[in-house]
């Protein structure tokens, strides 16, 4: 079925608003967006990295090999659509701590579902470009993954509004149900704000608080170095450093602490090299107890759902989601269980 007949409101513009409101739209749906900015969401200060290994085990994240295909159609089609650049390719160069987390790297590095995502050149060094000279890594402790990258989700998120704007479907407010016409369907895609939208997620919907700093340095690489925290070079020569994760508190607040710590961190991965800090944001990922996303129709509350707790891990499994929300919406398929928001009710 084509959703060519159907009206949607989505409530909400980060991230979550912007895939699911551009994927209904590509669907021939007729799309309006009700969205109150704030320069600390969550999709606002992100790094918007990709990765499809878990660096602690290393291990796939879920559905790894899906995310990854789905998000290498997604993003680049929405660049053409509207003629801007948000996605890039990264390597990822990530240093072994110690002799154990090596050992484990290699005994994963030899299954294909990890090393699929590895870059197994045999010159890694050649990796790393334009270190500053008192850096000299063995390439025996660090291992590269060849599958990974960020997307500028501000300026995505611009891209995609100033689409919605042109075409009369965009309003910049906070939701009331006034905003909704009696023959459209709500979708809430409003990250942490559905905890004030939505009493029913009060015990489902988590914040989890990250910080992020933002740095000039004379490093000129365009890989992403991490040793536990990360160095994200951007295209326009600055580079982001993070990210701190805290579940305990979803104060605004930035911490001096946090702050001190990813300089340390940075410290050990380009060692004396000068930084001028620029800008140290804070926001709050909207999460779950489960770890996985909210998706699909709202329990007890007519045409109304919910696309929401995309995490840490938004960019990369948010397509996925999105295409399986709009799935069911145009055809009715099943929600995968994992997502769906009915596994709290
Ligand atoms: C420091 C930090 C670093 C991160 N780094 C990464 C990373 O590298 N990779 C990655 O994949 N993810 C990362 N994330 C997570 C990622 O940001 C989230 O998964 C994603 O951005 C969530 O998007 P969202 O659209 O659900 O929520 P949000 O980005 O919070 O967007 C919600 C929107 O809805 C609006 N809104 C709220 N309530 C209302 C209302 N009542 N009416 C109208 N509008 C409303 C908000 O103002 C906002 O514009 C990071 C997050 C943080 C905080």
């Amino acid at each position: 079925m084509s959703l060519s007949n159907k009206k949607f409101l989505v409530v909400g513009l980060g991230l979550a608003g912007s895939l699911i409101s551009y994927l209904l739209h590509k669907q021939g749906a007729k799309v309006r967006v009700v969205n109150q900015t704030d320069p600390n969401s969550a999709s606002m200060v992100a790094a918007g990295m990709w990765n499809p290994l878990s660096f602690r085990r290393t291990v796939p994240t879920w559905l790894a090999p899906t995310m990854i295909e789905t998000i290498h159609k997604v993003y680049p089609e929405m660049e053409k659509d509207l003629s801007a650049k948000f996605f890039f390719p990264r390597k990822i160069v990530r240093y072994f701590p110690n002799e154990d987390y090596r050992a484990q790297w290699l005994k994963q590095a030899g299954k294909p579902e990890v090393s699929d995502f590895l870059f197994l050149g045999d010159d890694k060094l050649s990796v790393l470009k334009n270190l500053p000279s008192k850096v000299n890594p063995d390439q025996e402790y660090f291992g590269v993954v060849g599958e990974a990258g960020y997307v500028d989700l501000p300026a995505m998120i611009e891209a995609w509004k100033n689409f919605l704007i042109e075409q009369q479907a965009y309003t910049e407010a906070a939701y009331s149900s006034s905003f909704l016409d009696e023959n459209e369907t709500l979708i809430y895609a409003n990250g942490v704000g559905a905890l004030n939208t939505l009493p029913e997620l009060d015990d489902i919907l988590r914040k989890n608080k990250g910080e992020v700093l933002t740095l000039k340095n004379e490093w000129t690489g365009d890989t992403i170095l991490n040793n536990g925290k990360w160095l994200l070079p951007l295209e326009d020569g600055n580079c982001r450093l993070g990210a701190s994760y805290d579940w305990r508190s979803s104060e605004l607040e930035r911490s001096e602490e946090v702050k001190d710590f990813l300089l340390q961190k940075l410290d050990e991965l380009l060692p004396g090299h000068e930084s001028q800090l620029l800008k140290h944001d804070v926001g709050l990922r909207p999460t779950t107890k489960d770890r996985r996303p909210l998706v699909g129709p709202i329990p007890n509350r007519e045409r109304t759902y919910i696309f929401n707790g995309l995490g840490t891990r938004g960019v990369l499994i948010g397509p996925y989601c999105a295409l399986a929300l709009v799935a069911h919406l145009s055809n009715k398929a099943e929600i995968p269980a994992e997502m769906n928001v009915q596994r709290f009710f």
